[in-house]
């Protein structure tokens, strides 16, 4: 019983690689990523070696379905009632958003999750199951719900600065006062609030790589499993998808003011994050969710009888070779 509950928790929380192709031709290189079979990872550059296992390995090949045929199975899990979290972390240019959100001919897991949650093999389940989407932006802590109608250029620095409180209700939910729920019946409702999201956050700033590299974007899908009173009346259950903010660090960009602000908030609430994810794989009485708004958002679906999934995203190119050691080694931490 014991051992299957610590197997049950390593379960729970799962690790994936993910190798960017080369965005041009490439000559030569002194470093090379080897994949060992499709969980070990070996970096390898002169004078270093160092090797990192994973759950699972996407190579450069690999495709946006590759990619969905393994996050499938923790869907299922968010169907059948788990608090599912899958969060996309890595360096700016990675392929973060590209593996959340994807392109129009090449969707990523937030289409496509979207399009198998309303396709029938998941709803003739049992019990009835309805949905509901949100979707907000986590910038320098502050919260910004991507639904809300939206702000005059005037207005926005106030929207900016009136923040959403985040409440935890006894039972341990997390409750966001004030973010805008709509009902989603159909995919193409649900696309449809998508893309008003995704426009949110890119018409609030100049430069939407710019700002997504600052900001954490969060989509939330709650899921109502309507069952009798009998049953215990109406259960809820949260799908998060996150496409995180650039985990590049800061001494190498050279940054200062405002850039060098948004920098250390993201590098805080990333690290806040592994710390939460560290404590939870070790199963740490004490787990930090109060050390950054992240983390509080995420509380009830990153604990007990969540899933997890961390996509790690790598550069294969000799530059980044820094970055990708470190990206590698955050996800190690968590193992
Ligand atoms: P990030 O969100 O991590 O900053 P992006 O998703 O914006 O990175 O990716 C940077 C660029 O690389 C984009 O043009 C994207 O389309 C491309 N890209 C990233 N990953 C892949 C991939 N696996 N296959 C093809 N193109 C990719
Ligand atoms: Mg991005």
């Amino acid at each position: 019983e014991a051992l299957h509950k610590i197997i049950d928790l390593k379960g729970s929380i799962r690790l994936f690689c993910r190798i960017r192709p080369y965005m041009a031709r490439v000559w030569k290189t002194k470093h090379e990523l080897i994949l060992a079979g499709s969980e070990k990872i070996v970096v390898k550059s002169v004078g270093i070696r160092k090797e990192f296992e994973f759950d699972k390995v996407f190579s450069q090949s690999s495709t946006q379905e590759d990619v969905f045929v393994e996050v499938e199975p923790i869907l299922r899990s968010a169907i059948d009632g788990h608090n599912v979290c899958i969060l996309a972390y890595g360096q700016t240019g990675t392929g973060k958003t590209f593996t959340m959100e994807g392109t129009c001919d090449e969707p990523g897991i937030v289409p496509r999750a979207l399009k198998e949650l309303f396709s029938h093999a998941y709803l003739d389940s049992s019990a009835p199951i309805t949905f509901s989407m949100s979707m907000l932006e986590v910038y320098m802590g502050n919260l910004k719900d991507l639904f809300a109608p939206r702000p005059s250029r005037r207005a926005y620095q106030a929207v900016l600065r009136c923040n959403l409180n985040i409440q935890t209700d006894p039972k341990g939910m997390v409750e966001i006062e004030g973010l805008t729920e709509v009902p989603i019946s159909d995919f193409s409702k649900a696309s449809w609030w998508y893309n008003k999201g995704k426009r949110a956050r890119s018409t609030s700033c100049t430069n939407v790589n710019y700002m997504s590299s600052r900001s954490h974007c969060l989509t939330r899908i709650t899921i109502f499993h309507h069952g009798d009173a009998s049953e215990g009346g109406t259960k809820v259950s949260k799908l998060w998808m996150v496409d995180l903010g650039g985990s590049e660090r800061l001494l190498k960009t050279g940054a200062i003011g405002q850039t060098l602000d948004e920098g250390r908030a993201i590098n805080l609430s990333l690290s806040a994050l592994g710390d939460v994810i560290a404590a939870l794989r070790r199963r740490r009485c004490h787990v930090p969710y109060r050390n950054s708004k992240l983390t509080q958002i995420l509380r009830d679906s990153l604990g007990d009888g969540s899933k997890v999934l961390m996509l790690v995203h790598a550069s294969p190119c000799e530059e980044d070779l820094g970055e990708t050691i470190c990206s590698m080694s955050f996800a190690k931490r968590a193992r």
